[in-house]
């Protein structure tokens, strides 16, 4: 049993600095930064689990676990975030737009973003060898209260069993795309066999949370040091 029954989930998006035209720069955190999060929460003495290790709370838990999870998986994500996650024997989970894999994010462009390329199939292998776990973010990031419920329901199974099929183990892990669920769409989620799942109310996570929708702690292009460490403690506070 963990001491603390409480573990912060922290959402990135993209860790390196925003292309120009960004229509969301604080989405991407200079990896500077993010070097100095790591290294805060190292030293502050948090472990990273990995979220679908985070749901039974009952391995031998480090005493402060932490939960490092990045949505739509960008390129840069192999490029900037592996290498420090690795620097710290740390691990994440990254949650893929499915028919965004080697691609671009289409979804943002066609709201008039800059276009920014994918994690192709042999980066995502090589960070799954590395200790990364994979979650779904659906087939193409979708508004899942908003499409008909047979588009949200092949979103949501659809896409785990192609990941199964690309990652060669189970996907037990999934984050509604904006954060947009209602409990027609979680009941969706527990159908198509998901453990657990993100949404994105502010706290950290506790044992007695409904884990279909965990809440998480986003993480911005704006918060130095000072502010990281604020948010982490604000999210701990909330969830006692
Ligand atoms: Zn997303």
């Amino acid at each position: 049993m963990s001491t603390r029954r409480l573990a912060p989930i922290l959402l990135y998006h993209k860790v390196g600095n925003p292309p120009r035209g960004a229509r969301v720069p604080g989405q991407c955190v200079s990896p500077g930064l993010f070097a100095k999060h790591l290294s805060w929460l190292a030293r502050a003495g948090y472990e990273t689990v990995s979220l679908s290790r985070l749901r039974a709370w009952d391995w031998p838990p480090p005493e402060k676990p932490v939960v490092i999870t990045f949505d739509d998986g960008y390129e840069c994500l192999h490029r900037h975030a592996l290498p420090a996650l690795r620097e710290h024997g740390f691990t994440a989970t990254v949650f893929l737009v499915v028919e965004g894999i080697g691609g671009t994010n289409t979804w943002e462009v066609a709201a008039g973003d800059v276009e920014e390329p994918m994690l192709s199939v042999e980066q995502i292998r090589e960070m799954q060898a590395a200790g990364i776990e994979f979650g779904s973010h659906t087939l193409t990031h979708p508004h899942l209260t908003e499409v008909s419920p047979e588009r949200a329901r092949r979103e949501v199974a659809a896409s785990r069993a192609r990941l199964e099929d690309l990652l060669g183990r189970p996907c037990a892990t999934f984050a509604y795309p904006y954060g947009d669920w209602n409990q027609e769409v979680r009941e969706m989620v527990a159908e198509a066999g998901y453990a657990v799942a993100c949404g994105t109310r502010r706290a950290a996570a506790r044992p007695e949370d409904d884990a279909l929708v965990l809440p998480r702690i986003n993480i911005r292009r704006y918060n130095v040091l000072p502010r990281f460490r604020y948010k982490l403690w604000q999210a701990e506070r909330r969830a006692r």
